[in-house]
């Protein structure tokens, strides 16, 4: 199957420096994530010291002191294991999407045990939050053209739109045929599709919002991302973080692979402080409010084309 197109940008000069950006938190533990599947077993989560409401605390008085919204797409599991948290990010104001249940790849489920998985976080999200959920983000940007099934499903269970897509090429995901910005996966459904930030370098896409690029570069590399998107292409960025990565006194994973503790580890120092440059330096808002924004525009273009078409 090929990638389906995106939609086309539109002329939006006069809200040039008025671009809302989707900002997002992937709501998982220290232990929790990708780069330490290999060396962590699910069943020794239980046993381990927990991090992540600590971190949460940090977020939200951050997003707070910056007057932002965010969404937090946040694991089933760490919903289970601390719903408290979870109903207080709510009451905040931010939104509650899922990250799927315990952070396992689309790409290791078939759709009937995906379907399974992500209704299974589901109710455990809306119990906690007491709002319904309506986005989805795949562990480690798992959607790709293997998988486009995946969409099918989010669309059944009734799911406004996905943030799962990493459009470029990378050596742990990736789906660089897919649109760079908002797109409809399926012909059939108003499911959208958010991918995460890219922006193009030297010919070449680079993933541009978040993780290695923000937290390992100088801040400055975001800002020219970030800029090159809304102000040269006039479209929106979708940004994403983790609770672990503004937390410098995690536990160190002995046995990772020397590639992985370089990537995890480094930059954790700088990244509050980054973060708060970013948050108030461009604007942001919920991934929901995005995606109905992006609707709207498909809409816009739809209508636009339509009134360009020659009388009969
Ligand atoms: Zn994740």
């Amino acid at each position: 199957m090929n990638a389906p197109g995106p939609f086309p940008a539109l002329n939006e000069s006069a809200n040039r420096d008025r671009i809302v950006n989707g900002l997002s938190v992937d709501v998982e533990d220290w232990f929790q994530v990708g780069a330490f599947e290999d060396v962590i077993e699910r069943d020794e989560w239980d046993g381990l010291k927990t991090r992540v409401v600590d971190n949460l605390e940090r977020i939200l008085d951050l997003f707070a002191e910056a007057d932002v919204r965010a969404t937090f797409f946040t694991l089933g599991w760490v919903a289970r294991r601390h719903p408290a948290i979870i109903r207080r990010i709510a009451d905040a104001g931010h939104e509650i999407a899922s990250h799927g249940y315990d952070h396992a790849r689309v790409t290791s489920f078939d759709r009937a045990s995906f379907a399974e998985d992500i209704r299974k976080a589901r109710v455990i999200l809306e119990d906690c939050s007491g709002r319904p959920v309506t986005g989805y983000r795949a562990p480690s940007f798992s959607i790709d053209a293997r998988v486009q099934w995946a969409f099918a499903e989010l669309a059944e269970q009734g799911y406004a739109y996905s943030s799962s897509v990493a459009p470029i090429a990378h050596d742990h995901y990736g789906w660089p045929e897919a649109p760079r910005f908002a797109f409809y996966p399926l012909p059939d459904a108003d499911l959208v599709e958010l991918p995460v930030a890219s922006a193009i370098l030297g010919g070449r896409r680079v993933a541009a919002g978040g993780g290695g690029f923000f937290r390992v570069l100088p801040y400055a590399f975001s800002r020219w991302a970030i800029r090159q998107v809304n102000r040269d292409e006039q479209r929106p960025a979708v940004f994403y973080f983790h609770p672990w990565e503004i937390d410098p006194d995690q536990p160190r994973v002995p046995g990772a692979p020397i590639r992985s503790r370089l990537r995890h580890y480094t930059g954790l120092e700088k990244m509050a402080g980054k973060l708060r440059g970013l948050v108030h330096e461009f604007r942001w808002g919920r991934m929901d409010a995005l995606a109905r924004r992006e609707e709207r525009r498909a809409v816009e273009l739809e209508l636009l084309l339509d009134s360009e078409e020659p009388a009969q």
